[in-house]
């Protein structure tokens, strides 16, 4: 072996350069002795990295053992000794695969392995990959070891001080969901179509609640869907579903000959008695079966001994420059400009020639429905077909060497430019195909940003036309290269309108957020709480959930014996609090120059969705896919709310209530 190479497999088989894209190729040559083996109907071997699986089949549990500790041991041993390499006795199981029928005639306790000194009894469950397998596959060993974990975590969130309630949202979702999620396709599969099992909402709700009342800091008395849709979070139910959707449409844009498509999709479709469908059977019956016609990505864009061709991709972020550049160059090449537009419904784009500071010639497709094609496959279509109209131009003149394809989507070049395993990564190859092919005849083509409305006139004239395209009466023109279902249209699609999802029902609780806040569960809340401090977060929290340190809630729980404002009122509302009661009649200024008219609306002022309508009977807030609560409102209701001091936490009163800010 040459030293250079020597050297790399020196750095990659230490400690510290596990991560290494390297290793696993170095590791199949490292397990090569051990895995090398005939796989059949008798027998077989795997090796994933470092984890090694040896299975043999026969009649009997005596025979099985006997190859095993005649046969499979010695050699596994054999080779240990001879490559330095050791197997750890806590982490070398065995199980044995039997029917049901069978386990109960078979002697206890079963006889062991012995490897080397060791001695390996059969277990009822063991980790394969991270996921605790039980004799039964009902999940719930692993579960219950998952959300030990993710109690852990969650409780180290409540412990960290000073962040906003969007910066600890996130990092329930990084560091908490992902580890209790892991896998969630081959465990929570088979109650995707069914309503979730007690055992696991027993098991995964109070990590929930838990996580909800730290986001918002809301009291602990507010349900467990409400508090969830306070906080932004989404139920288990709908979590889970998905991402297990996710997961589907992941398994879909593998390529055909991929082995863990085949092995995953195989039998996937075929019916089969319920005791025998696998993790895949289940989800297929959930979503309505495979999905077809969704793209192929493959695991490279461009093979890696191509010519490199990202050099011709220019984006900077530099509006001022790249606009000079633009303006400049006019008269010295050939010059395109695209642009795509999603609005009523529908998908298009415009590739426009630019010639002597007019439109020479344009094109304008109406490609799909808004919900099949997103507008960054438009952006890629556009900008494709601008290059494939430019490189044939280039061949048919004599009077341009280079062409310029402009674009103001800087998503869509930087997905040209990083060759990803994205979505739309036929057209990306096509782009990178073109600009090599062209280059080969001497031509010299670009792709280059440029800002939008900065009075680029090409710019602006295929904005126009890509406008144009979306108007309600266009009629959708079938493009064979947009002919797929992109990921991310795909993606967007809600679980629940797939096939037979099961998800949580509305919930009832919660009847005074339900009052102030029609649209819940939303994700507005995250803009009405995310920047946020705690405290001004406690103080919302408390508003719109109605649970507070007011009188006329605590009396409720027998914390205080009469509901009655110090003011002389009957009860002490949040409705009375916010807007009558005479103690603070000073202090509400800043709130009614902020709500005008609407002075008095509770949903407007606490950043809800009101039930209201108007005398003719449309919603008083407007329609509903358009509306978004007014900020600046609720941030005036909170300073009025903190001025008065009546429902913050004094060192006196922290416990009573049971708030959130006394964990
Ligand atoms: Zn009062």
């Amino acid at each position: 072996m040459p030293s250079r190479h020597t050297r790399y497999l020196v750095t990659c088989c230490s400690e510290t350069t596990q991560g290494s894209p390297l290793s696993p190729i170095l590791y199949i040559f490292f397990n090569a002795g051990l895995v090398e083996e005939i796989i059949d109907d008798k027998q077989g071997a795997i090796g994933f990295v470092d984890d090694y699986t040896r299975w043999v089949v026969s009649d009997t549990i005596d025979q099985n053992m006997d190859i095993l500790q005649s046969e499979v041991i010695p050699r596994a041993l054999n080779w240990a000794a001879g490559s330095g390499a050791t197997f750890e006795d806590n982490k070398t199981t065995l199980i044995h695969f039997i029917r049901e029928a069978q386990l109960k005639k078979m002697p206890h306790p079963l006889q062991a392995l012995r490897v080397g000194a060791a001695c390996v009894p059969p277990s009822r469950s063991t980790k394969v990959l991270g996921v605790t397998l039980d004799s039964q596959l009902t999940f719930k060993e692993h579960l219950a070891q998952a959300t030990h974990k993710a109690w852990h975590r969650v409780r180290m969130l409540s412990r960290l001080r000073g962040l906003r309630p969007g910066t600890v949202r996130q990092l329930y979702q990084s560091f908490v969901l992902s580890g209790l999620d892991y896998a969630a396709s081959a465990w929570y599969a088979r109650y995707l179509s069914r309503s979730t099992p007690m055992f696991m909402r027993r098991l995964v709700m109070p990590i929930e609640r838990y996580a909800a009342k730290v986001i918002t800091n809301c009291f602990r008395t507010v349900s467990h869907e409400a508090a969830c849709a306070e906080a932004g979070i989404s139920h288990s139910a709908s979590r889970l579903a998905t991402r297990i959707w996710k997961f589907w449409i992941d398994i879909h844009t593998l390529p055909r000959h991929h082995l863990i498509r085949k092995c995953l999709l195989q039998d996937a479709d075929t019916p089969s008695i319920l005791a025998h469908r696998g993790p895949t059977t289940h989800i297929a019956i959930a979503f309505g079966g495979c999905l077809t016609g969704v793209e192929v990505i493959e695991a490279f864009t461009i093979a890696p001994w191509e010519s490199n061709t990202r050099s011709a991709i220019h984006i900077t972020d530099d509006r001022e420059a790249s606009t000079k550049q633009c303006t400049n160059a006019q008269g010295k090449e050939l010059q395109l400009f695209t642009d795509a537009s999603r609005r009523n419904g529908l998908t298009g784009y415009s590739v426009v020639v630019w010639m002597e500071g007019q439109a020479k010639s344009w094109r304008q497709r109406t490609i799909g429905k808004a919900d099949q094609v997103t507008v960054h496959a438009a952006e890629l279509a556009a900008i494709m077909e601008a290059v494939d109209g430019a490189a044939f131009a280039l061949t048919r003149t004599s009077t341009w060497r280079s062409a310029t394809v402009y674009s103001d989507s800087k998503s869509a070049l930087q997905v040209i430019a990083n060759l990803g395993q994205r979505s739309g990564q036929r057209m990306v190859r096509r782009v990178h195909e073109v600009i090599r092919d062209s280059r080969r005849k001497g031509h010299r083509i670009r792709i280059a940003w440029v800002p939008g409305h900065h009075n680029i006139a090409g710019n602006e004239k295929a904005h126009q036309l890509a406008v144009e395209t979306t108007t309600p009466e266009r009629a959708v023109t079938l493009v064979p290269w947009l002919n797929v279902v992109f990921k991310t249209a795909a993606l967007r699609r809600p679980p629940e309108t797939q096939g037979k999802i099961q998800m949580e029902r509305p919930w009832k609780t919660g009847k005074h957020l339900h009052q102030v806040d029609a649209a819940l569960p939303g994700t507005h809340v995250r803009g009405l709480y995310d920047k946020l401090t705690r405290r001004e977060a406690q103080v919302l929290a408390q508003l719109r959930t109605g649970h507070s340190r007011l009188r006329g809630f605590l009396a409720k729980l027998g914390i205080e014996d009469s509901p009655a404002c110090d003011c002389g009122e009957r009860v002490e509302t949040v409705r009375h609090f916010l807007l009558h009661c005479p103690r603070y009649q000073s202090l509400r200024s800043e709130m009614m120059e902020e709500a005008q008219d609407r002075y008095g609306d509770m949903s407007y002022m606490l950043g809800g969705r009101s039930q209201n309508r108007r005398p003719d009977g449309s919603w008083i807030d407007g329609p509903k896919a358009s509306w978004r609560p007014n900020v600046k409102i609720v941030q005036a209701v909170i300073r009025y709310a903190i001025a008065t001091g009546r429902l913050i936490s004094s060192p006196r009163n922290t416990d009573a209530a049971g708030g959130g800010g006394s964990r």
